[in-house]
């Protein structure tokens, strides 16, 4: 069955004017490392596979950028979902300062392709709030900041005294340059362009249908019957893994993201910040360069059935009165509603890394919030692991560290 893993109008794809397209594979090839998947991990592996001279193919079995990378908020944060302090029962304080650690590094990887480059995808590195407006979860909120501050991340606390932001802040952490946010079309499709100039073979409309090992190769099937031969195959097709492996990977919810139109005095009235809050499940918004807030949350219990349009027009609705409520003096108007699978991990971190049977097989799923920011460590980490070098850090990525 073909699980409709996005819905909706989506803002990217309808913003952004469509920079390239690929041609479909024609030919059997021959390469070294087969990627498969063209959403902004694909692009983020073929960046740094082709940076370091590795040969290095991708296949996308649609269009590029237009799976959950159209659709993800794109809202970077070096912190994880849930604070130290809950994630504590899953994993130990030293692996969390370390995650908070490398998604300063990956921001800061991301700021470097930009300045390398240019800024083609509307990036800007911002300040970064966690907070809440309950009373009883100011000690929680108190609890991340002291956490964070004794650690060394640059922080500082909110309360209702001291909050610059226009809604209701009981407690917040903020961090500065903590965050950042980018159009993902444009920013896979930057990633592609200088790629390919790298040598990476980028190929659209080419699905992959099987896979077969064998001793010294992998041979990767597509739709057309074409097959592509290399040494190693990563799996960058998001939540579509099932033609690799018959692990399920971390736990589905649907999630729900609407965006506004163009809003005149935003810029007067949001502070530049990426925001999440902190209830559960929580709700997160930033703003876009042409002045429009996209808000997301709201999820629920997967739907591998995701066309119940009145069941999503109820989230969507909520999401539109809580920005209203949170902004009454912004002319609020929603222009793009869509949602889709997302899919989280206890640890709240993705999966990178060799599948601990089978040599040739390789992943980098960003999973959780962070997932965009866990394909650039991936990118990073997994192209050195194919010149031979082990990255102490790849073991917090493990693809089995749930089990087999
Ligand atoms: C609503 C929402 C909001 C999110 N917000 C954030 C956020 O703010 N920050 C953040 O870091 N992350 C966020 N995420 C997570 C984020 O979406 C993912 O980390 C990221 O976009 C996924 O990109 P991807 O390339 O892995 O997957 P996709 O974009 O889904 O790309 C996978 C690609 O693989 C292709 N494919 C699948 N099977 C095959 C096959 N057999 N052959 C060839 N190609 C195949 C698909 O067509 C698809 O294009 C959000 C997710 C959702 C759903």
């Amino acid at each position: 069955m073909m699980i409709p893993y996005v819905q909706g109008d989506c803002i990217f794809t309808r913003i952004s004017p469509l920079t390239k397209q690929y041609e479909y594979l024609t030919d059997d090839i021959e390469t070294d490392v087969i990627i498969v998947g063209g959403g902004v991990t694909g692009a983020i592996l073929g960046y740094y596979f082709s940076k370091r001279n590795i040969k290095a193919v991708l296949i996308e079995k649609s269009r590029i950028a237009h799976g959950s990378t159209s659709i993800t908020t794109s809202l970077l944060q070096y912190e994880l979902d849930s604070n130290a302090m809950e994630l504590k029962s899953y994993t130990s304080i030293a692996i969390i300062l370390r995650s908070y650690e490398l998604g300063i590094k990956a921001l800061d990887e991301i700021e470097e392709f930009i300045a390398e480059y240019g800024n083609t995808c509307d990036f800007k590195r911002v300040d970064s709030l966690l907070y809440t407006a309950k009373d009883q979860e100011k000690k929680e909120i108190a609890q991340e900041y002291k956490f964070r501050k004794e650690n060394g991340f640059p922080v500082e606390f909110i309360n209702q005294e001291t909050n610059p932001f226009s809604f209701e802040v009981k407690a917040g952490v903020l961090s500065k340059g903590g965050g950042a946010q980018f159009n993902p079309y444009k920013y896979t499709h930057a990633l592609l362009e200088v790629s390919c100039k790298n040598g990476l073979r980028i190929y659209e409309n080419t699905e992959a249908v099987d896979v077969r090992y064998s001793e010294k190769l992998v041979t990767v099937e597509t739709v057309f019957g074409h097959k592509v031969k290399g040494k190693v195959v990563i799996v960058a097709s998001g939540y579509n893994t099932h033609l690799f492996t018959k692990k399920a990977f971390g736990t589905k919810t649907t999630t729900f993201n609407v965006a506004t139109r163009p809003i005149n005095n935003l810029e007067n009235i949001y502070k530049g910040v990426v925001v999440r809050d902190n209830e559960d499940p929580y709700h997160y918004f930033r703003t876009t360069s042409d002045n429009r807030i996209i808000i997301g949350g709201e999820d629920i219990n997967f739907l591998p059935d995701i066309l119940n349009e009145e069941l999503c027009m109820k989230s969507y609705d909520r999401l539109e009165q809580r920005l209203k409520n949170l902004f009454p003096k912004l002319n609020i108007e929603i222009e793009y509603r869509y949602c889709g699978a997302f899919a989280s991990t206890d640890d709240n971190v993705g999966f990178l890394g060799k599948d601990p049977k089978n040599e040739k097989l390789w992943y980098c799923l960003g999973y959780g919030a962070n997932g965009i920011l866990f394909a650039v460590l991936g990118g990073m980490m997994l192209s050195k692991l194919y010149l031979g070098e082990v990255d102490e850090d790849l073991k917090l990525f493990k693809v089995d560290r749930f089990g087999a």
